[in-house]
């Protein structure tokens, strides 16, 4: 890796590690959700940094892609399990962390990702497989009683890409793609009080160009001219402005210019927490970028 990369990838996960410890501490009961995800945002911007996504606030069951919508109302209450997932990048090269807030009393929960995360950092370097990634974080997960989400996992990143290769499971997994020096990927563990699969909720507030191919209609030209300065990077609704946003985003989506990501949740009444770290696999170990 080029001097200049692996010194974007540091300096993002410098960036990224600042903000999301001082940002934590923003979630409290009676907090405004909506203006917890813009104070966040606003850090990165200053950073002179760019948003590799927006900030996933996820609570309770639902463990990822929850993000503020427009004029979004909601206030954390005491009692809340909240996810925050934070992506800087610095000129495409990505730095990924998140990390769990417990408003009640779930700190077994909260450890079960973190050790689950402690330990997949302690085991990568070059000739290791994901697979043992993912057996190492199963088996901290469940020795504290809790379910790993299998069908959420770890991923590789790339310039202005957030899910490139490899895949890095949050359970057993045979095979599996075998580390090399300059990987550059996050893992991400996930713990959860109920059934360990999660699937889409009606909720959709992210967002994805896929390809660059033109729309037809002027509404849908006006949402891509606002998304082309993502290079592909996800985006918020609430960062749109236009008339017909809903009705444009939906067929978008259908026509396959935008793929969409619902908030994903695991069974209602169910609690899940998260923990996340970016890594460079070096010829002994990984650097984790944001640490
Ligand atoms: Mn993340
Ligand atoms: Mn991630």
């Amino acid at each position: 890796m080029k001097d200049e990369i692996l010194g974007a990838y540091v300096e993002a996960g410098k960036i990224a590690s600042r903000i999301l410890g001082r940002s934590l501490p923003l979630v409290r009961p009676g907090a405004s959700f909506h203006r917890v995800v813009e104070e966040v945002e606003a850090l990165v911007r200053a950073e002179g940094a760019g948003l590799a996504f927006p900030l996933n606030l996820s609570l309770n069951e639902a463990a990822a892609h929850d993000t503020a919508s427009e004029g979004d109302d909601r206030v954390f209450r005491a009692g809340d399990v909240v996810k925050m997932d934070l992506g800087v990048h610095l000129d495409g090269y990505i730095a990924d962390t998140a990390g769990t807030v417990d408003l009640g009393e779930n700190g077994p929960l909260l450890r079960a990702s973190r050790a689950a995360l402690g330990k997949a950092i302690s085991l990568v370097r070059p000739g290791v497989s994901t697979g043992d990634l993912g057996a190492a974080i199963q088996g901290e997960i469940e020795a504290l009683g809790f379910r790993p989400v299998a069908n959420l996992t770890g991923h590789g990143l790339g310039r202005f890409e957030i899910h490139t290769p490899p895949t890095v499971p949050n359970v057993r997994m045979n095979g599996g793609a075998v580390l090399k020096e300059g990987m550059v990927f996050a893992i991400e563990p996930f713990a959860s009080t109920g059934t360990g699969y999660v699937s889409d909720g009606p909720r959709v507030q992210i967002y994805q160009q896929t390809g660059d191919r033109p729309a037809r209609l002027p509404e849908a030209r006006r949402i891509l001219d606002q998304v082309r300065e993502r290079h592909g990077l996800p985006f918020a609704r609430r960062w749109l402005t236009g008339d017909k946003l809903d009705l444009t985003l939906a067929s978008l989506v259908r026509s396959g210019h935008l793929h969409a990501y619902p908030v994903l949740r695991d069974v209602p009444g169910s609690l899940v927490s998260q923990a996340e770290h970016t890594v460079i696999v070096t010829g002994d170990g990984c650097i984790v970028t944001t640490r």
